[in-house]
Protein backbone atom coordinates (compact mmCIF):
# COMPACT_ATOMS: atom_id res chain seq x y z
CA UNK A 1 0.00 0.00 0.00
CA UNK A 2 0.91 3.77 -0.17
CA UNK A 3 1.18 6.00 2.58
CA UNK A 4 -1.69 8.55 2.06
CA UNK A 5 0.79 11.85 3.34
CA UNK A 6 4.09 11.44 1.48
CA UNK A 7 2.55 8.68 -0.96
CA UNK A 8 5.52 6.53 -0.81
CA UNK A 9 5.07 2.75 -0.91
CA UNK A 10 4.98 1.42 2.60
CA UNK A 11 4.36 -2.35 3.93
CA UNK A 12 0.83 -3.07 4.06
CA UNK A 13 0.98 -4.07 8.14
CA UNK A 14 2.52 -0.59 8.96
CA UNK A 15 1.19 1.10 11.40
CA UNK A 16 3.28 4.51 10.93
CA UNK A 17 4.88 5.57 7.50
CA UNK A 18 8.73 5.19 7.69
CA UNK A 19 9.39 7.91 5.12
CA UNK A 20 7.45 10.80 6.27
CA UNK A 21 6.15 9.50 9.99
CA UNK A 22 2.68 9.84 9.87
CA UNK A 23 0.08 7.59 11.09
CA UNK A 24 -1.17 5.24 8.61
CA UNK A 25 -4.61 5.17 10.08
CA UNK A 26 -4.50 1.35 10.59
CA UNK A 27 -5.11 0.35 14.09
CA UNK A 28 -2.53 -0.53 16.48
CA UNK A 29 -1.95 -4.21 16.74
CA UNK A 30 -2.82 -4.91 21.11
CA UNK A 31 -1.57 -8.28 21.22
CA UNK A 32 -2.08 -8.92 24.49
CA UNK A 33 -3.19 -5.12 25.93
CA UNK A 34 -6.44 -5.76 27.53
CA UNK A 35 -6.17 -2.40 29.58
CA UNK A 36 -7.60 -4.33 32.45
CA UNK A 37 -4.77 -4.20 35.41
CA UNK A 38 -3.93 -7.46 37.32
CA UNK A 39 -3.47 -5.62 40.65
CA UNK A 40 -6.94 -4.23 40.48
CA UNK A 41 -8.36 -7.60 39.75
CA UNK A 42 -6.28 -9.15 42.47
CA UNK A 43 -7.77 -6.58 44.83
CA UNK A 44 -11.02 -6.81 44.03
CA UNK A 45 -11.52 -10.44 44.17
CA UNK A 46 -9.83 -10.06 47.68
CA UNK A 47 -12.36 -7.50 48.85
CA UNK A 48 -15.28 -7.66 46.76
CA UNK A 49 -15.03 -11.47 45.37
CA UNK A 50 -18.04 -12.37 47.14
CA UNK A 51 -20.01 -9.84 44.86
CA UNK A 52 -18.33 -10.88 41.53
CA UNK A 53 -16.62 -7.55 41.42
CA UNK A 54 -13.43 -8.98 39.74
CA UNK A 55 -15.62 -10.60 37.01
CA UNK A 56 -17.60 -7.20 36.19
CA UNK A 57 -14.06 -5.92 36.32
CA UNK A 58 -12.71 -8.12 33.20
CA UNK A 59 -16.24 -7.75 31.39
CA UNK A 60 -17.09 -11.67 32.45
CA UNK A 61 -20.73 -9.99 33.72
CA UNK A 62 -22.65 -13.06 33.12
CA UNK A 63 -20.85 -14.72 35.94
CA UNK A 64 -20.15 -11.46 37.46
CA UNK A 65 -24.04 -11.41 37.98
CA UNK A 66 -24.67 -14.97 39.09
CA UNK A 67 -21.69 -14.76 41.90
CA UNK A 68 -23.62 -11.71 43.16
CA UNK A 69 -27.13 -13.58 42.86
CA UNK A 70 -25.57 -16.50 45.12
CA UNK A 71 -23.87 -13.91 47.46
CA UNK A 72 -27.06 -11.72 47.92
CA UNK A 73 -29.81 -14.77 47.92
CA UNK A 74 -28.22 -17.67 49.52
CA UNK A 75 -25.25 -15.68 51.27
CA UNK A 76 -27.09 -15.99 54.85
CA UNK A 77 -27.40 -19.01 54.26
CA UNK A 78 -24.61 -21.02 55.17
CA UNK A 79 -24.05 -23.06 51.37
CA UNK A 80 -23.97 -19.44 49.66
CA UNK A 81 -20.79 -18.46 51.35
CA UNK A 82 -19.40 -22.21 50.54
CA UNK A 83 -19.99 -21.88 46.85
CA UNK A 84 -18.93 -18.42 46.48
CA UNK A 85 -15.93 -18.81 49.41
CA UNK A 86 -15.08 -21.48 46.77
CA UNK A 87 -15.43 -19.85 43.63
CA UNK A 88 -13.88 -16.67 45.02
CA UNK A 89 -10.64 -18.80 46.16
CA UNK A 90 -10.56 -20.49 43.08
CA UNK A 91 -10.52 -17.18 40.88
CA UNK A 92 -8.31 -15.68 43.42
CA UNK A 93 -5.59 -18.65 42.88
CA UNK A 94 -6.11 -18.20 39.05
CA UNK A 95 -5.38 -14.44 39.28
CA UNK A 96 -2.22 -15.09 41.41
CA UNK A 97 -1.53 -17.92 38.78
CA UNK A 98 -1.93 -14.97 36.00
CA UNK A 99 -4.24 -17.77 34.41
CA UNK A 100 -7.19 -15.43 35.27
CA UNK A 101 -8.37 -14.39 31.41
CA UNK A 102 -10.46 -11.27 30.28
CA UNK A 103 -13.94 -12.31 29.19
CA UNK A 104 -12.79 -12.03 25.33
CA UNK A 105 -9.76 -14.99 26.83
CA UNK A 106 -6.49 -11.87 26.99
CA UNK A 107 -4.36 -12.16 29.85
CA UNK A 108 -4.22 -9.32 32.68
CA UNK A 109 -1.75 -6.59 32.22
CA UNK A 110 0.67 -7.01 35.32
ZN1 LIG B 1 4.54 8.79 4.42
Amino acid sequence: MYCQNCGQEIDDKAVICVHCGVATGKPVPTADNTGKSWVAALLLCIFLGGFGAHRFYVGKTGSGITMLLITLLLGWVGIGIFICGVWVLVDLINICLNTFKTADGKPLQK
